[in-house]
């Protein structure tokens, strides 16, 4: 069972600032960091943080990561998790009621209120993908554990993982049980969630030099500051 504290998720003012585009050093007005305040208290009375987690082995995940038969040709996962000491599915979920709380900020036009408590959420979310990863680093036998061991968190829609892998991610992981329901675009209600594998093994079979050709429209490419990349 995965802990989420809220101390450990909810990301620290100037994480929130980066987010929302202030440079590095600038100082936020005092309307700013007041509205930010009021952001992280909403963050606290709205957030139901829950987690589930499961075991599954290679030749399971497979065909769990073989999805609809959508996914890119070449893909980095599909040459990590074969070398990997353990695979978990994953699932995590701040809950409906700070979605519930964002779209009624949004509805009666607090935009400035709405968009950093927004943030927040989201920031909190991949937060807790960080937590589990660590969960998991934890979690390695005494004789595998070691500081090289890392786990990281893969996701369905990113880097050549078709979307539509959220089907038997969620078939097999019922995220159903926390509250976590697909639409028909593969997209997860509440909002704030997370999904995808845990794979732990050793650093270096996260690493990769290939570039893929979905990196072209790549918006944020988290395998640089996930220190995945290592040049040729
Ligand atoms: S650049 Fe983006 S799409 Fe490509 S491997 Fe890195 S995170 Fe994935």
């Amino acid at each position: 069972m995965i802990d989420f504290p809220l101390s450990r998720l909810q990301p620290q003012a100037a994480v929130v600032y980066a987010a929302l585009g202030l440079k590095s050093g600038s100082q936020p007005s005092s309307r700013s960091s007041a509205l930010l305040q009021r952001a992280l208290e909403l963050f606290t009375n709205c957030s139901e943080p829950q987690g589930v987690s499961e075991a599954i082995g290679q030749d399971e995940f497979a065909e769990v990561y073989s999805g609809q038969g959508r996914n890119a040709q070449d893909t980095p996962l599909q040459k990590i998790f074969p070398r990997a000491d353990r695979l978990h599915l994953f699932a995590f979920t701040l809950g409906a009621r700070i979605g519930g709380e964002i779209k009624r900020l949004f509805a009666s036009d607090d935009f400035a209120l709405g968009s950093l408590l927004d943030a927040v959420a989201s920031l909190a979310a991949d937060q807790a993908g960080r937590v589990a990863e660590e969960w998991l680093e934890r979690q390695s036998p005494e004789q595998k554990k070691s500081a090289l061991t890392r786990a990281l968190l893969y996701s369905p829609g990113y880097c050549g993982w078709h979307i539509s892998g959220q089907e038997k991610l969620f078939a097999r992981l019922p995220p159903g049980k926390i509250g976590i329901t697909l639409n028909e675009s593969f997209l997860m209600n509440p909002l704030k969630s997370i999904s995808g594998v845990l794979v732990a093994g050793p650093a270096v079979i996260h690493q990769f030099s290939e570039v893929y050709p979905f990196c072209d429209h790549c918006k944020s490419p988290t395998c640089r500051e996930r220190g995945m990349v290592r040049s040729a």
